[in-house]
Order: structure tokens, then C-alpha cells, then sequence
């Protein structure tokens, strides 16, 4: 029996050629870059442009991980409504990250332009669909709240709803037309690109197992025995977070999020499902999310299990909410299947950490990292310039592992299925 490999639907697209070079013993830069998604490359593009010396370690290729994995919703905002965020952090924190989640859309669709990236995208906004009355009172808290702060979103009724998702079962839900989407690989591959020509250089297959401070610089040593100097050290490697910097690994819940891809569906299933192209995410505590995708493709993704996936067994979930939602695809073919890791934090808010001055972590994106990461690595970059901690619109907080980690996996199935059941009762 051969085995089975998950594969993205990002895949057949054109991919952009890099020129990436392997570390050599004893290199020196200005800022070190730990992890080369989102973050770190469009952190190694701004710093280059800045006159940084910039090497990027990744410990795999561009684009294989979670950057390159993932949905391709642009959402603006964070877990918590703005309200939330002003009575948790205060006035003048509170509505610098209201400012900066509202525009996190703009950190991508903005450099996409700007930069002329080959990147597929649009921008028709994004639905959160409600799945029962108590959802739906969230939701028209959450609009609502926007919509005060002069955002033209726009509350859906069930009739609405069903006709922009061609879902069933929502009792309505909202629009924010600051989101979209975009093809997630292309974006990665193309960040790397400008990141190269404004002179950052990227190390791919090259895994980092130690950094260690050294006088006044950092040395980070590479598996097998190379060694790289930088004055500043930037730890971008988000869910896939090792031992690297100790207690890290253990502040973040790494759960896995799974996605299937239709076959190209027919112009008659097209015309009534997402015919104004938003994307969707729902307001399960396990969230269901899709998408059309390239090719007249439906993408649809969802939680997955703990344990690594063996066979196409493992996303049949996620077959079953595509046809209850979808009850004119109950035939339609699967064509691909795959996964990659989400970090959470246990209150739900990304965080940035500095363990020692000019060792910056950042982690926790809760599934919307692609706006959130793009917006939040140019702020960085300012406060590794500029060492002013306001230039960040986090705090900059202690690293505090999460107690119990090690039975994270048992806490993590459970919470699911708790969440799971909590979502199918709720009315
Ligand atoms: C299936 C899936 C669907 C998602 N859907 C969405 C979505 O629709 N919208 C959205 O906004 N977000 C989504 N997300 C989340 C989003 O993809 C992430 O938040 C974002 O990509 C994080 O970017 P990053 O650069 O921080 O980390 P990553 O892209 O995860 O990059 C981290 C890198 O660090 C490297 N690394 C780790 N350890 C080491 C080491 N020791 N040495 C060297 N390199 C190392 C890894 O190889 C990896 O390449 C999704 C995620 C997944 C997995």
C-alpha cells in the first residue's frame, strides 16, 4: 500500500523561484530571522529595506508550512470586539489595537499593490455565519460595534445569508468588507521574493537547535554545527515552535486545522454558492471555514485530530460539513486533502515576548496570522530600530507556559469534543 500524502490545493498554481542560499560557517548579520512565513519575511523584507544586515533560517522550505498551508482569509480584527479590548487594556492601548486589528486587511492588500506581488486575491469581504440564536446576538454585538467605529459592515438575515454562502442552516450572520482573500503560497513565495532583491538572504532546510548570547551578540547554532552571529534575533516560528527558547513551546496550544478541495465544481453549483465570492468563517467554537478557491474549487476547512493523519479517513469530518452545508455536492469528489498547525493561547490574544533585550518572539495567531502577521512584523521591525516598546501594539509579557502542557494533546481532544458538543446544543 503506497502512502498517503496530503497535498494543498496552492500547489499547482505557478510557484515563485527563489534564490536562496545555504548558511556558511561563521556568517554574521544584523538581525537573524528564526522561522520564514508570514512574519519573518515580511519582517526580513522591512528590515532590509532599512539598511539590516537579514539572514532567514527556516527549517524547512517557503511556503511548506503553516504560511503557505493555510485558507487564505484576510480577516481584520481579533477573537475579542472592540469593546473587550478597551475594557481589558485600557483606553490608549485598547484602541491602538482596535486601530491596528481593523487594518490588519490593509498590512496585505496594501503590499500586494504596492509591491506588485504575484499574488492571486480579491477583496469582498468576509462573512462570520451564525449557527444559532446565541451566536447570532454575538454577532450583532460584534457588527454593531463596528459599525460605530465607521466601518460599513452589514448585519445578515437568514435569507441573506443563504443567498451569499449558499449554505444551509444560518440564522444570519455579518459582513465586514474589510476582509478577503488570497492565495496563501504565492503570498509566502512572493514575500521571500522582495524580501531577496531588498538583500535579505534566506537559508531553507537549515533548523535552528540553540541561540545563545555571546558578549553583546547572539549565536545561533544550526543541528548539524553551524553557527550564525547577529546583534538582534527575531523567533518567528509561531505553532511550529520547538525547544528553542525554553518555556515558548509551552505557552501556545498547537492544534491541527485540516482542509479539503473540491474538484472544480459545475457553473451550475457555482452560480448559488459564494456567487459574490466572500469568504466565510462560522461562529462554532470550532470553527468551519471556506472558501472558493482556484479553479472553480470549494475549499473547506475545519479542526483536525491531535495525531498525525494516516489516510484520507482522517478528513471525513469535514466531508460530512461540506455536504450538510452543501447538500447539492453530496456527490462532488474530494480532490485534496491536507494540514498544518494553528497556535492559540489560552486567552486568545497573540503575544510578544523579549526573554532577553533583542531576543523578540512573537506567537499565537489563532488562525487569522496571515492579516495579523503581515501587519504586526513591520512594528517590530520598528522597535528592533528603534527599541521603543510603543512601536509594538501588543505589550511586550512575560513567557508563561501554560500549566499542565505535557497532557495537552488529551486536553485539546477533549476540549474539542467538548466544544464540539457545546456548538451542536446551543440554540
Ligand atoms: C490549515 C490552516 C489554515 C489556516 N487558515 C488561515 C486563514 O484562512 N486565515 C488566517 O489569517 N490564518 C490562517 N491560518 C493561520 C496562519 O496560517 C498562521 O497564523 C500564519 O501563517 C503564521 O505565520 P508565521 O510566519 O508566524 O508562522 P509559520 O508560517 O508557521 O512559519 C513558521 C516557520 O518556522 C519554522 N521553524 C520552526 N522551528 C524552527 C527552527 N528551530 N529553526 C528554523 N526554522 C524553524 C517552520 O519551518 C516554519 O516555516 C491557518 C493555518 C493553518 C495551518
Amino acid at each position: 500500500m503506497t502512502a498517503f500524502i496530503p497535498a494543498s490545493a496552492w500547489v499547482e498554481g505557478p510557484s515563485t523561484a527563489l534564490a536562496t542560499t545555504p548558511l556558511s560557517a561563521g556568517e554574521t548579520c544584523d538581525l537573524a530571522i528564526v522561522g520564514g512565513g508570514i512574519l519573518g519575511l515580511r519582517a526580513a523584507l522591512d528590515a532590509a529595506r532599512r539598511g539590516l544586515a537579514v539572514r532567514v533560517v527556516d527549517a524547512a522550505l517557503v511556503g511548506d508550512k503553516a504560511s503557505g498551508l493555510n485558507g487564505g482569509q484576510v480577516i481584520a480584527g481579533f477573537k475579542y470586539d472592540p469593546d473587550w479590548l478597551i475594557g481589558h487594556f485600557g483606553e490608549k492601548r485598547g484602541e491602538a489595537l482596535i486601530q491596528f486589528g481593523s487594518t490588519m486587511p490593509d498590512a496585505v492588500y496594501d503590499l500586494i499593490d504596492r509591491e506588485l506581488l504575484k499574488v492571486p486575491h480579491e477583496r469582498n469581504g468576509w462573512i462570520q455565519a451564525a449557527h444559532s440564536e446565541v451566536a447570532m446576538h454575538a454577532v450583532e454585538q460584534r457588527a454593531k460595534q463596528w459599525i460605530a467605529r465607521g466601518v460599513p459592515a452589514k448585519l445578515l438575515n437568514a435569507e441573506e445569508i443563504a443567498r451569499l454562502t449558499g449554505a444551509r442552516g444560518y440564522l444570519g450572520g455579518w459582513l465586514d468588507p474589510r476582509g478577503g482573500a488570497i492565495q496563501p503560497l504565492a503570498y509566502t513565495r512572493e514575500l521571500a521574493r522582495v524580501a531577496l532583491e531588498a538583500g535579505a538572504r534566506i537559508a531553507e532546510n537549515t533548523r535552528i537547535a540553540r541561540i545563545a548570547k555571546e558578549n553583546a551578540d547572539w549565536t545561533l547554532h544550526t543541528v548539524d554545527g553551524r553557527a550564525l552571529r547577529a546583534k538582534f534575533v527575531l523567533v518567528a516560528t509561531n505553532a511550529y515552535a520547538d525547544g528553542l527558547v525554553p518555556g515558548l513551546a509551552r505557552t501556545l496550544l498547537p492544534l491541527h486545522s485540516f482542509q479539503i478541495a473540491t474538484v472544480p465544481l459545475p457553473s451550475s453549483a457555482l452560480a448559488s454558492i459564494l456567487p459574490e465570492g466572500q469568504v466565510v468563517s462560522d461562529s462554532r467554537r470550532i470553527v468551519t471555514y471556506y472558501r472558493r478557491g482556484p479553479g472553480g474549487r470549494l475549499l473547506l476547512g475545519g479542526r483536525g485530530s491531535t495525531a498525525e493523519p494516516t489516510s484520507a479517513r482522517g478528513w471525513a469530518h469535514l466531508e460530512h460539513a461540506l455536504k450538510r452545508l452543501f447538500p447539492v455536492l453530496k456527490d462532488v469528489a474530494i480532490e485534496k486533502r491536507w494540514y498544518g498547525k494553528v497556535a492559540l493561547t489560552l486567552d486568545h490574544l497573540p503575544h510578544v515576548y523579549e526573554p532577553e533585550p533583542g531576543l523578540v518572539i512573537a506567537a499565537g495567531c489563532q488562525g487569522r496570522g496571515v492579516g495579523l502577521m503581515s501587519a504586526l512584523a513591520p512594528s517590530l521591525v520598528d522597535y528592533f530600530v528603534s527599541r521603543d516598546p510603543e512601536s509594538i501594539p501588543f505589550p511586550i509579557t512575560p513567557i508563561r507556559p501554560i500549566p499542565f502542557h505535557a497532557f495537552r494533546n488529551v486536553g485539546i481532544s477533549a476540549a474539542i469534543a467538548w466544544y464540539t458538543l457545546a456548538d451542536m446544543l446551543e440554540h
